[in-house]
């Protein structure tokens, strides 16, 4: 079944039309109707809102996992009818030479005998296999153990990163826009996700625009993100350090990214929110909205800060009598306001837990809106 196809029969499970898909989602009937006759694919963004509106994780939805169904090679037939067929030690024996022809020089080094689907869990496993526990977790160490050398202050044209593979290990250039160690370390940490996962197989890997965005459309780099969090900020710590989000003091979490993870605020602001889902995160500057992420929040985001907005407080000049945190150059409000404050067409009772943040430094605010139930 295509993928055209999924989106279809979802929606009519669910007895919805393609206008109530539309605006759950936030684009037009007409994208949707040419998202289920196959004549436009969605966006990786909209992808993970059809799949929250439609209520199935994005991996039912997506070809990823269905690409068995399109199987067109009939090598690649005879290999995945007869595998559910053969004994364990003959599927053993077939991955190993498998996996050591995908990848030579890592196999070693990552437990050949154990592999599975998910990045995630190739960043556990590397962690596990040279025993590594302490946080922040040194990628520098863990690249010269990976045989990976590392040439800074680069100047690569519009990349954060290039990996070269070469015999025996890779070369990493990062480039010297990677000025901040927060984001030079989930850089080399994204990179040595490609080097490890089996099936990331390009030679040479351009990673990371300079947008400082964690959004990207590119499966492999979506991947590489995936690998790069669980390795930078592992989610039983994660789960520990933050329950959940209704509590969460944005303050206190970018301390926490800074000082045990060694990670940017908006990178652990990211991974709780796909841990926890219902939520998009929103960044203003100068009272114009310049990024949102909003992967498990379906819901379309107004164009600029409005004044019903904690947010809109910041901006326009009135947060004198907040008081600033020192350590952390930031102030906080937090509170329910208005749906209408932030989402585009919503009825008026709709109501969002906001919680923002203001950099003093940057003049920036960073809003995390929370559904309510
Ligand atoms: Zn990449």
């Amino acid at each position: 079944m295509s993928l055209a196809e999924r989106i279809k029969q979802k929606r009519e499970a669910l007895r919805i039309s393609k206008s109530e898909l539309a605006s759950r989602v936030g684009v037009s009937s007409a994208a949707i109707s040419q998202y289920e006759s196959g004549q436009r694919n969605p966006s990786h963004s909209v992808l993970l809102k059809l799949a929250n509106a439609l209520n199935v994780a994005v991996d039912q939805l997506s070809d990823r996992a269905h690409g068995i169904d399109n199987i067109e090679d009939s090598r690649l037939q005879v290999i995945a009818k007869s595998w559910p067929l053969m004994p364990e030690q003959k599927r053993r024996q077939l991955f190993d030479q498998f996996q050591a022809m995908l990848n030579p020089s890592i196999s070693g080094l990552t437990g050949a005998e154990t592999i599975y689907s998910s990045p995630a869990q190739y960043a556990r496993n590397i962690m596990e296999a040279n025993d590594y526990r302490d946080l922040p977790v040194d990628v520098e160490k863990l690249c010269v153990r990976l045989s990976v050398s590392i040439v800074s202050k680069c100047a690569i044209q519009e990349h954060e990163a290039m990996l070269v593979r070469t015999e025996g290990g890779a070369t990493l250039f990062v480039s010297e826009q990677a000025k901040y160690q927060t984001r030079r370390r989930f850089t080399i940490a994204h990179a040595l996700g490609h080097l490890i996962i089996p099936w990331h197989l390009q030679i040479v890997y351009q990673c990371r625009s300079g947008n400082g965005s964690f959004i990207e459309e590119n499966p492999q780099e979506i991947e590489a993100n995936e690998f790069a969090a669980e390795l930078l900020m592992p989610e039983p710590h994660v789960r520990n350090d933050v329950p959940g989000l209704t509590n969460l003091d944005l303050s206190a979490l970018l301390e926490l990214a800074h000082s045990k993870y060694e990670v940017s605020f908006s990178a652990l602001l990211h991974r709780v929110v796909l841990l926890y889902g219902r939520a998009a995160i929103v960044t203003a500057e100068k009272g114009a909205i310049k990024y949102d992420v909003s992967p498990s929040f379906p819901r379309a985001i107004t164009n600029c800060l409005l004044e019903s907005s904690l947010a809109y407080r910041f901006c326009s000049g009135q947060h004198e009598e907040i008081v600033e945190d020192l350590r952390t150059h930031t102030k906080c409000l937090s509170g329910r306001v208005p749906a209408s404050a932030w989402i585009k067409d919503v009825s008026e009772d709709e109501r969002l837990l906001e919680k923002t943040i203001y950099m003093t430094e940057f003049d920036r605010t960073i809003s995390l809106l929370i559904q309510q139930p």
